[in-house]
């Protein structure tokens, strides 16, 4: 075969295992739609159907190109054309790349929209007043119904001290919302720190930033990570 017919086919296999890429999860909108609908107070579900899907596009797919690249060898061989064995060879590297850049995407994409089904479910199911009321004279608290640390507020009508204990919901929505959601703001420099090692900081500040904008009462955490991972010389 000559040289530019095995090029044509290697890159037509390759199109196509990108389209059989979108294909499946085309075919995985639907039930996914139903799970997020089914969705509670936690995203545990999701990360199995992540792991499942992960299986079937990225591995999968991988395993099929390089198959597909054993038998390009193969072919290469056949033909004497040596020089192609190399400048084919970049395909395969830069279909992983494809691959694990496209999954990103989707898995952030997933999970920020599991974020949003599960906020809007404890926001539901939150009894505003029952956390806000004084335990001993029933008078209204200064609470910010999203506090993730237990606080101990003094009464201003009988003096007395509570202990705001969040809710586990709430408390919960910091590992199932708020991550999830920051990860969602940081996509762009998170998609480029596999190649452009200054995106690391980017994506980093930006993660961090909406965190602490969103959980102020552990802003000054979250700021102390956020300067530990910027003077790490690891990513400078
Ligand atoms: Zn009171």
């Amino acid at each position: 075969m000559a040289g530019e017919e095995l090029i044509n086919r290697w890159d037509s296999y390759l199109g196509k295992l990108k389209e059989r890429y979108f294909e499946i999860l085309a075919q995985a909108e639907e039930p996914l739609n139903g799970v997020i609908e089914g969705l509670q107070f936690d995203n545990v579900i999701i990360h199995n159907v992540k792991n499942g899907l992960h299986n079937q596009t990225v591995l999968q797919l991988f395993a099929k190109a390089e198959e597909g690249w054993g038998k390009m060898q193969t072919e290469i061989y056949k033909s004497g054309n040596l020089k192609l064995i190399k400048e084919q060879g970049g395909k395969l590297a830069s279909f992983r790349d494809w691959l694990n850049t496209e999954f990103t995407k989707f898995e952030v994409g997933l999970f920020a929209r599991a974020a949003r089904k599960i906020l809007d479910n404890v926001k539901q199911h939150i009894d505003e007043k029952k956390l806000h009321r004084c335990t001993q004279c029933a008078a209204e608290l200064p609470i910010n119904v999203y506090s993730f640390m237990a606080v101990n507020i003094k009464c201003d009508s009988c003096g007395s001290v509570n202990t705001y204990q969040p809710d586990d919901r709430v408390r919960a929505l910091e590992y199932y919302v708020l991550e999830p959601l920051a990860e969602e703001s940081a996509l762009e420099p998170k998609l480029r720190k596999d190649h452009d090692k200054s995106a690391n900081k980017e994506y980093f500040t930006k993660y961090y930033t909406f965190l602490m904008d969103n959980v102020p009462e552990k802003r000054e955490s979250y700021k102390r990570t956020l300067d530990e991972r910027l003077n790490n010389p690891f990513f400078g």
